[in-house]
């Protein structure tokens, strides 16, 4: 197994540990110099292997650069990261949850193989594992193990219900992702379960996290909002904050990715938040997103057109920023709109909305008193 990931990126390249979120940048000489040793029987070079112990505390020097050090081949395109729903499917049942109806559905082993290859062909580096809940998936490990094997950096997002199993907690603490980003849905067994709409999730969460931070994971908190938990809102933020753990607070609500407006109840009037003004977003041209049918978009929100990767392979990328241009040209409910310039959300964000009918209060300044 690599030990180091050396990768081309953005007109340079970078070094990447497996399970680390820091990166060390390297020249194009450098880069070179790493290419010719891994291709031959040379060793790690000096410099790499000092930069790599000061950076990670590990020994290179003297080792083989092939076999310690994976070398990536550019991608045709710009793409460095992607987002990958390996499935739909969902161990909780919250009200608010974007993708409304879950369902168990997509490709097979193979497939899901084959696709992460098509993602390495791209040329994306840091590959962000969803659901659905991806760690309930039957073929979870194996498509982690085998994005860890194509020199990917892993970041995964879960609601950590699965993490408490001594399986999934060895996978990994064996291969540990660059970073862990739980879902918090309420700081107490009653106002968690009830969001989740699962009876015990609190206490299965609880475990998990803890065994998951005494294996030390580097993990992160999403703590969520929602009507039915926000007068925990102080609670888990001590809670985060005795955990000594980082984290972010979710609490303004979209429509479901089928364009319904049935999670739309359960925001949390006072805590819908003003977003800061949309400024560009690189979706479609850096990364994209890949659905459990290897469908790529240009990100979660903005799901159609779509190209078929299965089919087209990575050469069907190739209109993705094309695709991506065209979705962000304020048409539809926001044609001829004055306020266009310091609108707060995307086009595809405001499409969503529009098409749910939801109320211009939840993401529209036609509704802000001035
Ligand atoms: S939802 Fe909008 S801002 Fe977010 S990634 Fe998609 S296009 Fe960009
Ligand atoms: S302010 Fe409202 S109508 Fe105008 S562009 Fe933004 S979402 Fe569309």
């Amino acid at each position: 197994m690599h030990v180091v990931i050396a990768a081309p990126f953005g007109g340079t390249s970078v070094i990447l540990r497996p399970g680390s979120p820091k990166a060390i940048k390297v020249g194009g000489a450098r880069f070179a110099e790493i290419r010719t040793a891994a291709a031959g029987d040379g060793p790690v070079p000096d410099w790499l292997a000092d930069a790599a112990a000061t950076q990670w505390g590990i020994a290179l020097h003297d080792r083989p650069a092939a076999g310690n050090v994976l070398v990536r081949a550019p991608g045709p395109y710009r793409f460095s990261r992607a987002t990958w729903e390996i499935n739909l499917g969902c161990d909780y049942d919250c009200e608010m949850c974007y993708l409304g109806k879950k369902r168990f559905e997509g490709l097979d082993r193979e497939g899901k193989r084959r696709l992460l290859r098509t993602m390495r062909d791209a040329g994306v580096i840091w590959l962000q594992i969803t659901g659905g809940e991806p760690l309930i998936d039957p073929d979870f490990s194996d498509a982690y193990e085998h994005a860890h094997e194509l020199g990917m950096v892993i970041e995964l997002l879960s609601n950590g219900s699965r993490l408490h199993n001594e399986r999934v907690l060895g996978l990994l603490t064996e291969r540990p992702p660059s970073k862990l980003t739980l879902s918090v849905y309420g700081a107490s067994a009653e106002t968690y379960d009830a969001v989740t709409r699962r009876r015990g999730a609190f206490n299965r969460f609880t475990e998990g996290l803890h065994k998951a931070l005494d294996a030390g994971l580097n993990i992160d908190l999403s703590l969520i909002l929602v009507r039915r938990n926000a007068h925990e809102q102080e609670a888990m933020r001590a809670w985060a904050n005795e955990l000594g753990l980082p984290y972010r607070e979710y609490a303004n609500i979209s429509p479901t990715i089928h364009g319904t407006d049935e999670t739309l109840p359960s925001q949390s009037p006072e805590h819908l938040t003003q977003r800061a003004p949309f400024r560009g977003c690189p979706a479609g041209h850096t990364f994209f997103h890949a659905d459990p049918f290897g469908r790529a978009s240009i990100c979660k929100v903005g799901r159609e057109p779509n190209i078929d990767l299965v089919a087209e392979d990575v050469q069907g990328l190739a209109r993705l920023g094309g695709i991506a241009d065209s979705l962000m040209l304020r048409t539809g409910g926001c044609t001829g709109c004055t306020l266009s310039g310091s609108c707060r959300v995307c086009r595809p964000m405001a499409k969503a909305f529009q098409e749910a009918k939801a109320p211009l209060k939840n993401y529209c300044q036609h509704d802000e008193s001035r």
